[in-house]
């Protein structure tokens, strides 16, 4: 292999790239074509004795799994919570690989260091976040929420005196940890992965809309009165309704008990960076951690996610790693690796970079405002129909709606989701939200625009009909 043997593969990715890119405006959003089985007739090669020319690899792999690839970059894509990514950001991206950069240690990738320790002052900034918090780059909500749990652990037990990251759980004191009822589910399995287990985790009921009660939390804290070492957890942007719990009330609920507020923000963190949406948000200041998701609103490749805590001393001492071959940064720079629970990973600070540089704090605003005001419009239509409920307040980006026939509503709702899956104008998931069937509206892609909003709700009127 002679180095320019990088030249015809990368052509070649390089045109499948665009190719794909510039059919997503138009292209089919539905799962219904998959077939795993002629998916695998494609793929499921005999593993080769003896190379294959790189070019033909990824041709063939562009072509084998195209029927495979889902259009979620689509404007009309509105499943789970999903984001599109921005130009820049995929360009970056591709360059992540190209450089091949081990960012973990500032002496082993200096120029990740750098642009990702920018790319976090940006976003502390834009968000609002304390200028002198601690942020790392993760997988996702999941690492996240993960590594502020960690940090949080090691804070709480610290306060009595307990070295967890010498002496773990076992004979620790008790940690008293708090969650809302609907709470995201990632956050249970960092509560196992962290060894608190999920179950030990004290409820907090929360509203109809998904909202954690200030007045139970506070009941809740008082019910184990003492100075036991207390997390709570609370959520910004419920992954159905888009809610977002009282932070304000929340977290004076949590100071007074001098507990650790870590707030689950993966969706809506990303509001702070809108002036005119941050009051949702109101008290979030008073965490001592956040989580968000880059690759939900921000619009960045898989797979991002953001870290940030206002005890960066904290946060070194839960997740920072030495070791005798290691070279730690001298000077005052930036290890990457004492921020997340991740040695070896690729340089997830360049595509964020990008993107905040290509949109600039009023694009990001404007992007994050626009994805609100969609969700918003797919109310309205949706409200306008007689037989329609809007299950939630539209603040954010999600929308929950549900179909009535009379009958079965919970079938018919059902029956309209699946519909419009196997149609494939939109994308939408379904859920159930206290007791009911209901489908599931999402909107986190930059590209979304009122007529694929009009074009969507159009399409789900005509399923809706098609049922009749
Ligand atoms: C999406 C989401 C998560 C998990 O994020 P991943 O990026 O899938 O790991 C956590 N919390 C909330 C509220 C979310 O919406």
């Amino acid at each position: 292999m002679r180095p320019a043997d990088y030249d015809a593969p990368l052509t070649v990715a390089a045109g499948a790239a665009r190719d794909y890119l510039a059919g997503v405006p138009d292209a089919r959003v539905a799962a219904a074509t998959y077939d795993a089985q002629r998916l695998r007739a494609a793929l499921d090669r005999p593993l080769p004795d003896g190379p294959t020319d790189p070019a033909t690899v990824v041709r063939d792999l562009a072509a084998d799994v195209a029927d495979g690839l889902v259009a979620m970059q689509s404007g009309r894509y509105f499943g789970w919570v999903i984001g599109g990514s921005l130009p820049a950001a995929v360009a970056a991206d591709w360059l992540v690989s190209a450089w091949d950069q081990n960012s973990g240690m500032y002496v082993i990738a200096p120029g990740e260091a750098v642009v990702e320790e920018v790319a976090g002052r940006w976003l502390l900034d834009l968000l609002g976040l304390p200028a002198h918090a601690s942020f790392g780059f993760v997988t996702g909500g999941q690492g996240a929420n993960t590594t502020a749990l960690a940090v949080a652990r090691h804070a709480v037990l610290r306060s009595v005196g307990w070295d967890v990251e010498a002496d773990g759980l076992q004979g620790a004191p008790r940690v008293r940890v708090l969650v809302g009822e609907e709470r995201h589910s990632t956050v249970d399995r960092a509560l196992r992965l962290l060894g608190f287990g999920a179950s030990t985790a004290e409820v907090v009921p929360a509203d109809g809309q998904g909202r954690m009660d200030p007045q139970a939390l506070r009941a809740v804290l008082r019910a184990t009165p003492g100075t036991a070492p207390t997390i709570v957890v609370a959520q910004a942007g419920n992954v159905n309704t888009g809610s977002v719990d009282p932070l304000r009330a929340v977290g004076e609920a949590a100071r007074e008990a001098g507990a650790w507020l870590h707030v689950d923000g993966a969706i809506g963190l990303w509001v702070a960076a809108s002036p005119t949406l941050r009051p949702l948000l109101d008290g979030y200041d008073l965490a001592d951690s956040w989580a968000a998701d880059a690759h939900k609103l921000l619009n960045v490749p898989y797979d991002c996610g953001l870290v940030v805590t206002a005890h960066p001393a904290e946060h070194r001492a839960a997740l920072g790693m030495t070791a005798s071959y290691l070279q730690p940064a001298v000077g005052g720079e930036r290890d990457q690796v004492d921020y997340g629970p991740e040695a070896s990973r690729r340089g997830r600070g360049f595509p964020v970079y990008a993107a905040l540089r290509s949109l600039g704090r009023s694009g990001v605003a404007d992007m994050v405002e626009g994805c609100c005001a969609m969700a918003r419009l797919f109310g309205e239509l949706l409200a306008a129909e007689p037989d329609v409920e809007v299950l939630c307040e539209i603040t954010l980006n999600q929308v929950l709606v549900r179909f009535r026939d009379g009958v079965d509503d919970d079938a018919h709702t059902r029956a309209v989701v699946a519909a419009v899956q196997e149609d494939g104008t939109c994308w939408v998931s379904g859920t159930t939200w206290h007791g009911v069937a209901a489908m599931r509206i999402s909107v986190a892609n930059w590209r979304t625009d009122e007529a694929d909003v009009r074009r969507s709700v159009a399409a789900m009127l005509r399923c809706r009909d098609g049922l009749r």
